[in-house]
């Protein structure tokens, strides 16, 4: 079982609890994500949680933006199975509820409540509490003199923000803080953490804001996110796409398996991107493989190869895999050929196959078969291939060959 190690030194920051989970210092990189329901309507809220927490998530946010929706929350959390933070715009009154609701943590955003009487409200009844506190600024919704000050949102203007709403905390002797500075320009924010995390070692909330749908939004919040946690910058994350919030938690917790910072809990489904030697369809066996496992918890990583010639090769590395050759499916482990299967049963037999490694593992997958025959007959289909189409399968000599008297007459 392949478990991907990283190389990331992370920046060291203060630890502080959200409910039962750790944020900062040395514990694990966490995925958040929000609800979309209305928070007052309690069993579709919770509906909403359950799936994400399913999908990876660590730690929900929901709105509280009326009284019907501290309401919700006081039913909520003690019924989700994850810590619940509340999302606060402008009425610091519905932080007060909030807590008094039990949440594990609230997000307040310095552009949207200015009183200092009534920051430094909320944040002494979150110190009486011991309730966290995330201070989320946002390049949209900066204080109107930090815009004049430095005539638009730039990285400066955005530490500045931050580090105005930490000095209210420090007034109260409050420091359960993480801090984010989001953008929906993936430079900007890339920069504003950089320079935020010169100047605390708070933890931080790392999320481009508004990143839209996916596949656009997943590109843009993966090449943010992803930029710092590989400079050590981060410590809790979220994807903000304009789709179903479980495609928010799943990325999440796919970046952190992809970049080494989680256990992996998923499969990892690696394939080749085809080519005139693929005997298949590489993209149907690969998307129906990932349909297959999607609600697996699976730890393992799998290879789907387009043909036997070098398919086995060069994904030796994967705990399990296919090749396709003559029409048939040939399956390996750990490079080695173990079995041949007919072509419409491929990914029935990957699934059977990783079902098993999961639980008995690689050398008892390796002893459940006679290797000598299963090589044998994988060979016996490579060889064919390399016969039919020699060692140039894309016929790339011949087109030059074509290119040159085409360019030369
Ligand atoms: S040589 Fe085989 S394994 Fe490699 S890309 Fe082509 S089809 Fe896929």
């Amino acid at each position: 079982m392949q478990v991907s190690s990283s190389l990331v030194d992370r920046r060291p920051t203060r630890q502080i609890s959200v409910g039962d989970v750790k944020v900062g210092g040395d514990a694990p990189i966490t995925v958040q994500s929000m609800t979309i329901t209305k928070t007052a309507d309690v069993e579709g809220t919770l509906q909403q949680i359950y799936a994400l927490a399913a999908a990876g998530a660590d730690i929900v946010r929901c709105t509280c933006n009326e009284t019907e929706a501290a309401e919700g929350l006081a039913q909520i959390v003690p019924r989700s199975p994850v810590p619940i933070i509340a999302d606060i715009h402008h009425q610091y009154k519905m932080a007060l509820a909030a807590m008094e609701a039990g949440v594990q943590g609230l997000r307040l955003n310095p552009g949207n409540i200015r009183k200092p009487e009534h920051i430094k409200a909320v944040a002494s009844e979150a110190r009486d509490r011991g309730i966290p506190i995330r201070i989320g600024v946002n390049a949209g919704s900066l204080d109107p003199s930090l815009y004049e000050k430095y005539g638009s949102a730039t990285p400066e203007a955005m530490v500045e923000s931050a580090q105005h709403e930490m000095a209210y905390f420090d007034e109260v002797g409050f420091d359960l803080i993480k801090i984010s500075v989001k953008a929906s320009s993936v430079p900007l924010m890339v920069e504003a953490y950089r320079q935020l995390s010169e100047v605390t070692d708070h933890p931080l909330h790392l999320g481009v804001t508004e990143a839209g749908p996916p596949p656009a939004g997943l590109v843009k919040a993966t090449a943010g996110i992803a930029t710092l946690l590989m400079e050590g910058i981060g410590d809790t994350i979220r994807y903000s796409l304009t789709a179903d919030p479980v495609e928010e938690a799943k990325a999440g917790r796919q970046l952190l398996e992809a970049l080494g910072l989680r256990e992996r809990k998923n499969v990892d489904l690696i394939a080749c991107p085809s080519c005139g030697r693929a005997e298949v369809d590489v993209i149907e066996v690969a998307n129906k493989a990932m349909e297959a496992f999607a609600d697996k918890k699976l730890p393992l990583q799998i290879a789907v190869m387009g043909c036997v010639v070098n398919g086995p090769g060069e994904a030796r590395d994967a705990d399990l895999g296919i090749a396709a050759g003559n029409k048939r499916g040939h399956l390996f482990v750990k490079g080695q050929n173990v079995a041949v299967v007919p072509e419409d049963e491929m990914v029935d037999q990957l699934v059977e196959w990783a079902e098993f490694i999961n639980e008995h593992g690689v050398d008892a997958a390796l002893e459940r078969v006679d290797l000598v025959k299963a090589a044998r007959e994988a060979e016996k289909d490579r060889a064919k291939l390399l016969d039919d189409q020699g060692s140039d399968a894309n016929q790339a000599t011949e087109k030059i060959v074509e290119i040159r008297k085409t360019t030369r007459s």
